[in-house]
């Protein structure tokens, strides 16, 4: 049952009353789209299925699968991503033409779904922050960077206040806010369960010193996308409104394909360019309910202070170190090699900078790609190598398993060492890496971290 006061607030959307009761009855009715969005650099041939339209990656399917029970799930070949939060591709795609490196901040990123299409987009050399403010999402975040194996994200756990710490270094900045969640009421029970508009007024605030936090980050010129899960408008258009009044905001350009079902608005700003906003009903576009506003920060000139680091992480590796790391990389003059404690990380040269001022001002969880150690000149491989997209498969030799077999490693039970070489194997399903397997004569001693293993399944 949907909120009485919810349903009334619905006429401030713009929608006619026919749209609105078609709106009340989709929410009702718990049919949820599943779509999924692939890993071009872990899937070069685009799967079958039907596109979403707005994402050059995604696609719908006809069922919820068991998604535990897909290696390729646990191989980061692909992430279950609601279609309307893909919009965010096309977003990108019209603004930036992906002929340089971005900065990029995804300030409310747990569990991942917008970091790993921002580090997908933005390519190998821009960095992407993912920050969670709540650690125990914050860890989940850093499970799924690594698993989706870019090497170009940095998961902070921060609230956003700290980024004050960055003035003017993003080029861009998403904000996909702690909402109220109407759009999610078919989807999640409990949204509708929590929803008051008391709920509606101490978001659309929270929300309002979120953006203050974070604005300074932002260089002149550069593009906040905020958005929500939800339809109201204090939490959409007036908070844009809002944030056009108090800073110096400009609209940007975007098309979009009127068969989309996408509804567009604007909020308009004292002297500049109206802001484009748009609205995602799921009785329109086969998706859940989303909002989202771009906004261009109005220029001005880009100062580039930094604040003074508060410690120093990395330490440079020997020419040694490096020749013993190299063979394990497809394309290592690519990369810049440092140490964090006993571990060695491997970052792209074009962003390592970048990183170092991240994790010299933020507390990071985890960066670039954790290697691992090495003993007398010997790599002892951590996990996150071994999905990492550039790995070089000849490194080492590779143990390809069946579903079933794989799915055992994945709960962390033995497999028939018969299927593994004297030594560290590279354990794949249908060509993907899922983590790493030592045989020592007829035994094996399966590397597969604890926390992520499948369980009671
Ligand atoms: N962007 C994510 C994705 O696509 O997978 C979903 C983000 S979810 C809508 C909003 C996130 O904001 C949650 O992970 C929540 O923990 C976080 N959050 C809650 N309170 C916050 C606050 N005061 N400041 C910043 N983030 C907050």
């Amino acid at each position: 049952m949907l909120p009485a006061s919810f349903v009334e607030s619905l006429s401030d959307t713009g929608l006619d009353s026919a749209s609105q009761q078609t709106l009340c009855q989709t929410l009702g009715q718990g049919e949820t789209p599943v779509s999924i969005r692939f890993n071009p650099y872990k899937l070069q041939d685009r799967p079958e299925g039907e596109p979403v339209p707005w994402s050059r990656y995604g696609f719908y399917l006809n069922e919820r699968p068991s998604f535990t029970l897909d290696p390729w799930f646990h191989a980061g070949v692909y992430y279950v991503q609601e279609a309307s939060s893909m919009f965010l591709e096309h977003i990108c795609r019209s603004l930036f033409d992906g002929g340089r490196s971005l900065r990029i901040l995804d300030l409310c990123a747990a569990p991942g779904g917008k970091s790993t299409l921002l580090a997908t987009v933005a390519g190998l050399e821009s960095i992407v922050v993912a920050n969670e403010v709540i650690r125990s999402r914050a860890l989940t975040l850093a499970d799924n960077i690594r698993k989706w194996g870019l090497g170009n994200v940095a998961v902070t756990n921060n609230d956003p206040s700290h980024f004050g710490a960055l003035e003017h270094w993003f080029d861009l900045i998403t904000v996909d806010a702690p909402c109220s969640g109407e759009g999610m009421f078919r989807k999640n029970p409990e949204a509708t369960a929590q929803w008051s508009p008391q709920a509606v007024e101490l978001c659309a605030a929270r929300q309002r010193r979120i953006l203050s936090d974070v604005w300074e980050a932002l260089r002149p010129g550069g593009i906040l996308v905020y958005s929500t899960c939800t339809f109201n408008r204090k939490e959409n258009e007036e908070n844009v409104a809002w944030l056009a009044e108090n800073y110096d905001c400009e609209g940007v350009k975007i098309e979009t394909d009127p068969t989309w079902g996408i509804v567009r608005g604007e909020v308009p700003t004292e002297d500049a360019d109206p802001i484009p906003v748009f609205r995602f009903y799921p009785h329109a576009v086969r998706g859940e309910g989303f909002f989202c506003a771009v906004i261009r920060k109005a220029g001005g000139r880009i100062r580039n202070r930094l604040s003074k680091p508060r410690r120093t992480i990395f330490a440079e590796t020997t020419r040694q170190e490096q020749a013993s790391v190299k063979p394990w990389f497809g394309q290592p003059e690519w990369m810049h090699f440092a140490h964090i404690g006993d571990q060695l990380y491997g970052y792209y040269e074009q962003a390592y900078s970048s990183m170092r001022e991240i994790a010299e001002r933020l507390s990071v969880l985890y960066s670039g790609i954790l290697i691992g150690q090495l003993y007398h000149g010997k790599l002892k491989p951590e996990h996150p190598l071994a999905l990492f997209h550039d790995l070089d498969r000849t490194a080492i030799p590779m143990a390809e398993l069946d579903k079933e077999t794989a799915l055992n490693y994945l709960r962390k039970q033995d497999i028939p060492v018969e299927l593994l070489t004297e030594g560290m194997n590279l354990v794949c399903c249908e060509g993907a890496p899922l983590g790493w397997i030592k045989r020592i004569g007829n035994r094996s001693n399966n590397l597969y971290p604890k926390e992520l293993r499948i369980q009671n399944l």
